[in-house]
């Protein structure tokens, strides 16, 4: 892994305005210069992508040179099929065309309230590749299932069904998010030995699955991550970055979380 990666998931939050004010913020506060050499993602709904990316290439942040950090963008979901009579939906191309270079799949959320099947997520997950984006594929456990003893069992198999048919040079494009269920917007965070048991799991399975291409393939973190809680976690061996809710809708705390949080992974 060259570098950590740092992705804010915005939710259905804010305003036009303050999409393009917070991915203003984010670019100019988490400066590789200031100590944040890490891939950094923000992921606005739909609408504010385009002003997103704007805002972001106008900073000159967009082409890598200029203003401050090169922030990329993601959509925080796509569709798998390419067109059609789809009402409501948004096409993995039309995220590229908009700007993105990345796409949020199968978030809990999704699969708890929207009902998103493994199955979609591998269509989905595939249609994101095919387009050129990087997907960002979650997978997580219930309490339930926790509790039940039944964590890797349940990240295995999802593993298994969302990540099915692709093959290795996908690999380079892919990021997974360990997510447990329980701790996303509870304030209920993974200890650091949880998530790293998680995330070596994880690592394994990948690397039965592509071999050598699964070592540097991201593997983030998500769950109630706040800048006081960041350095452990990404002191672990196999956390190589975050996926960030809340905390991600202030560019103080998101800035912080890239900062300390690279830190912390270059030391490790
Ligand atoms: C998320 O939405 O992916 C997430 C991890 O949220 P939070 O950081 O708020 O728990």
């Amino acid at each position: 892994m060259n570098r950590p990666v740092f992705a804010g998931n915005w939710k259905l939050f804010g305003t036009l305005a303050d999409a393009v004010a917070l991915a203003t913020a984010v670019a100019a506060g988490a400066r590789p210069d200031a100590g944040a050499e890490a891939d950094v993602i923000v992921a606005p709904g739909f609408l504010a992508i385009d002003a997103v990316v704007r805002a972001l290439h106008n900073l000159g942040g967009g082409a890598g040179a200029g203003g401050g950090q090169p922030v990329a963008v993601a959509g925080q979901d796509c569709h798998w099929e390419t067109k059609g009579a789809f009402t409501g939906e948004v096409a993995a191309a039309q995220l590229v065309d908009a700007g993105c270079r990345y796409v949020i799949i199968g978030h809990s959320e999704r699969r708890a309230l929207m009902g998103e099947t493994d199955a979609d997520v591998n269509r989905k997950t595939k249609a994101a590749l095919a387009a050129g984006l990087a997907p960002i594929v979650c997978v997580g456990e219930t309490l339930a299932e926790r509790d039940g003893g039944r964590t890797l069992e349940r990240i295995g198999a999802q593993l298994d069904a969302d990540l099915a048919g692709l093959s290795a040079d996908h690999a380079a494009r892919l990021l997974i998010a360990y997510e447990p269920v329980w701790a996303i917007g509870t304030g209920r965070t993974a200890t650091p030995a949880q998530a790293e048991e998680v995330h070596a799991f994880i690592r394994g399975r990948l690397r039965a699955q592509f071999s050598a291409g699964a070592e540097a393939l991201p593997i983030l973190y998500g769950g109630s991550v706040k800048p006081d809680n960041i350095r452990d976690l990404m002191a672990e061996k196999n956390v190589d970055g975050a996926l960030v809710g809340g905390a991600s809708l202030s560019a103080e705390s998101f800035v912080r979380i890239v900062k300390e949080g690279t830190d912390a992974w270059s030391r490790s």
